[in-house]
């Protein structure tokens, strides 16, 4: 028996960017919540940059906003530096990126975590599962203590059997020197689940007053005011900013020597490490044509001299590191306070989860973040809170909420994982997402916010902040469909300065927002708005309209693979007893058991004969059982 204060409706093992998000939505929910980790001070830990967005990220971390999650808040209440990134480019690509203070982010969701009821924390480290017939019941600790609950979730980040190299050294460690979960893998694998190792990696820190930054490259905060989260408060940042220094021929030859004592190149580290965040040494020898690689000097608090040297990932030995720092521009007194290293990690290969992201294996076990190998705070968070809805839905006995691909990039990254699955560490890029253009960085309020209302994570008060925007953002728009321009002396010296051709008869303004070169503000100075607009509103509107004809053709196609979602493939189908089917597609049908057409569709290896066999199979069969229920 165990006692009654240690029942809980859901435990989650991990407190990291996934953990917390997930333990804060299932609280937020309503359902009793434990959130068990290694060490509480470093909850929610940057164990990396401390950068929150860029492409496809921020555009993550704006959906994690929306469905009322933490991270846009936790991003706004530590940003020392933030810029709009692409501006030149489509607005499917735009997203912005925050260089956060590394403590303040911690503290932002430790004490978020530490004031929300029904939501407990404790220090301990989870060792075994509590499986039985295939059913979670809970989690055992280092310290002998037993917690049951009826759903966990486990977010275990890079600890799990974690094992750090620096050279040729290598010692059992979690990130940045933390201590690693050493036995927990065991227990999953007793448990039936499938194990893998991945590995990634990490930059020296450098001592700022080391640093010559006078003849660096500066890149400051944008001056405009920004904020990552709908309901946060628009800032201008100053005081940190950005340095770019480059690599060399000196720096690549010293890479170059080195190449026998690094773990990567000798074969000392098994796990695979992620394609698109290389370290310094794998970009020497796969473009030796490159003689520069650009190397950003990112400050990592307002209370710290450490700077972070983004893409100068290496786990070379600690003297080579040094000799390679040194040979930057600008870095050549450089004094290393924290060594670049590459840690392997257990993860669960993420083809053995639903797209609610529970394990298929054992009922009430989910799995979120650098767990399911993907890489990157905002791919964790973003599973963290999906996986804490379904856990609290779960214990509610609610249907679980599943994210499409053109609903949202949640969508697109948990469809990619439980669908195609990942043999090296998965990074959000926008190239993934085939309905860019309406699943952008600005609209994921009016994607998802509704949902996150319906669950009880947006209160009155920010429901209300929405309600209100989109309501001018309908109103400005339905006021420049419903208005024509026309053409006089003044209206074409208005478009001859914008650089735009003249009237000579009337148009809507809709339709004259759509030249390229013409900006709302342009069309301010022919038609004033009646109220003062939010520059959001304006953004927004101008973006809808500029971009209509292509946000139509998409819906089109979101429409087709609705068609295909809608042909449900039923849970006993015997892939087996399907003639024509080919064996490697019914092997990969059998292990992903994929919920619809659509899904099976994106399994690799599956051809579009083989989903025209199995359409006409599960038509077959609903003919049969309509036959039946009729007879
Ligand atoms: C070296 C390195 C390089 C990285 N490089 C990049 C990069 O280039 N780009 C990028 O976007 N991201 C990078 N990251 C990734 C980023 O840090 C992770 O993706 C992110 O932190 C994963 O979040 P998570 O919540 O899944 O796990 P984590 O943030 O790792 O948190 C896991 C938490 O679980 C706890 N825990 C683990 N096991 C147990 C247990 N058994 N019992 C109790 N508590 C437990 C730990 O204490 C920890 O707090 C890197 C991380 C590291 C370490």
């Amino acid at each position: 028996m165990i006692p009654e204060e240690n029942r809980y409706d859901v435990i989650v093992v991990g407190a990291g960017h996934a953990g917390c998000e997930a333990a804060l939505a299932s609280a937020r929910i309503g359902v009793r919540t434990l959130l068990l980790n290694l060490y509480l001070d470093n909850m929610a830990l940057m164990a990396c940059n401390p950068s929150i967005g860029g492409p496809a990220k921020g555009h993550l971390t704006r959906e994690i906003d929306a469905l009322g999650g933490e991270q846009g808040k936790a991003t706004d209440a530590s940003t020392l530096h933030i810029r709009w990134l692409n501006t030149s480019k489509g607005p499917a690509v735009r997203a912005l990126r925050a260089q956060c203070d590394l403590y303040d982010y911690h503290r932002h969701y430790k004490r978020t975590c530490e004031k929300i009821p029904l939501l407990d924390l404790r220090q301990e480290e989870v060792t075994d599962l509590w499986v039985e017939e295939g059913v979670i019941k809970g989690v055992k600790t280092n310290l002998g203590n037993v917690y049951g609950a009826k759903a966990v979730i486990l977010t275990t980040g890079t600890y799990l059997g974690g094992k750090v190299h620096i050279g040729l050294t290598n010692f059992a460690s979690g990130p940045l020197g933390q201590i690693p979960a050493t036995k927990l893998t065991n227990s999953l694998r007793q448990a039936g689940l499938e194990v893998g190792r991945l590995k990634t990696g990490t930059t020296p820190r450098i001592h700022r007053d080391t640093v010559d930054f006078s003849g660096l490259m500066r890149q400051d905060s944008d001056r405009e005011p920004l904020c990552f989260s709908y309901w946060g408060e628009k800032k201008v940042y100053e005081g940190y900013a950005c340095y770019l220094t480059r690599s060399n021929e000196k720096t690549h030859e010293i890479i170059r020597k080195n190449l026998d004592r690094s773990p990567l190149f000798t074969g000392v580290i098994e796990g695979v490490g992620p394609r698109y965040c290389p370290s310094i040494e794998d970009r020497v020898v796969k473009f030796p044509d490159k003689d520069s690689h650009m190397v950003f000097l990112e400050p990592v608090s307002h209370s710290s001299v450490e700077i972070y040297m983004q893409n100068f990932t290496t786990s070379l030995p600690f003297d080579a590191q040094v000799e390679m720092v040194r040979s930057l521009p600008g870095c050549e007194k450089a004094w290393i306070m924290r060594p670049g290293y590459a840690i392997e990690y257990d993860y669960v290969p993420p083809t053995q989860l639903y797209p609610w992201l529970e394990t298929k294996k054992i009922k009430g076990l989910f799995c979120a973040g650098q767990i399911n190998g993907t890489s990157g705070y905002e791919e964790a968070g973003a599973q963290g809170i999906i996986a804490g809805i379904n856990a609290a839905l779960l214990v509610k006995g609610e249907d679980m909420i599943v994210l499409d691909r053109s609903q949202a990039y949640i969508g697109v990254l948990i469809d990619d994982l439980v669908t195609k699955g990942t043999n090296e560490p998965y990074r959000m890029l926008t190239s993934r997402c085939e309905f860019r253009l309406l699943l952008r960085h600005d609209n994921a309020d009016k994607r998802l916010s509704h949902i996150g209302r319906k669950l009880g994570l947006i209160d009155d008060e920010r429901w209300n902040v929405l309600k209100k925007r989109w309501k001018a953002i309908e109103e400005e728009r339905k006021r420049l469909e419903g208005t024509r321009v026309y053409p006089s002396d003044s209206v074409n010296e208005i478009l001859k300065e914008a650089g735009s051709s003249t009237l000579d008869e009337p148009i809507l303004a809709s339709e004259l927002l759509k030249r390229p070169e013409i900006t709302w503000e342009t069309i301010g100075k022919i038609i004033p708005p009646h109220e003062v607009l939010e520059k959001e509103v304006i953004d927004r509107v101008t973006l809808e309209i500029k971009y209509d004809g292509y946000v139509k053709r998409q819906l089109k196609q979101v429409e087709r693979m609705k068609n295909m979602e809608k042909v449900r493939i039923p849970e006993d189908i015997d892939y087996d007893e399907i003639p024509g089917l080919l064996n490697e597609s019914k092997q990969k049908l059998k292990k992903i058991k994929p919920q619809n057409l659509a899904q099976a569709g994106r399994v690799s290896g599956v051809t579009p004969a083989d989903i025209q066999i199995l359409w006409i199979e599960i038509e077959k069969r609903r003919r049969q059982r309509k036959e039946k229920d009729g007879a």
